[in-house]
C-alpha cells in the first residue's frame, strides 16, 4: 500500500506522509512558520511597530478657530 502524499500546509509542496517525521508538514521549518502564523493569528502581530507618534506637539499649538 502506497503511502499518501500530501502537500505541505505551508508551502504547498508535496510530502510523503509516511516518511516525514514533520507531517503535514515538509520540514521542521514549515512547521514552525505554520505555527508562528497561528500564534500571531491568535495574539495579533508581535512586534509590529507602533503608529509614529508625530513630532509637532499639537497641545502647544491648539487649532485656529474655525472660519
Ligand atoms: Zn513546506
Amino acid at each position: 500500500m502506497a503511502s499518501p502524499r500530501v502537500k505541505c500546509p505551508t508551502c504547498r509542496r508535496e510530502i510523503d506522509w509516511a516518511n516525514s517525521p514533520f507531517r503535514p508538514f515538509c520540514s521542521e521549518r514549515c512547521r514552525l512558520i505554520d505555527l508562528g502564523a497561528w500564534l500571531t493569528e491568535q495574539r495579533g502581530i508581535p512586534g509590529e511597530p507602533l503608529p509614529e507618534e508625530s513630532d509637532a506637539t499639537d497641545d502647544e499649538h491648539p487649532p485656529k478657530d474655525p472660519l
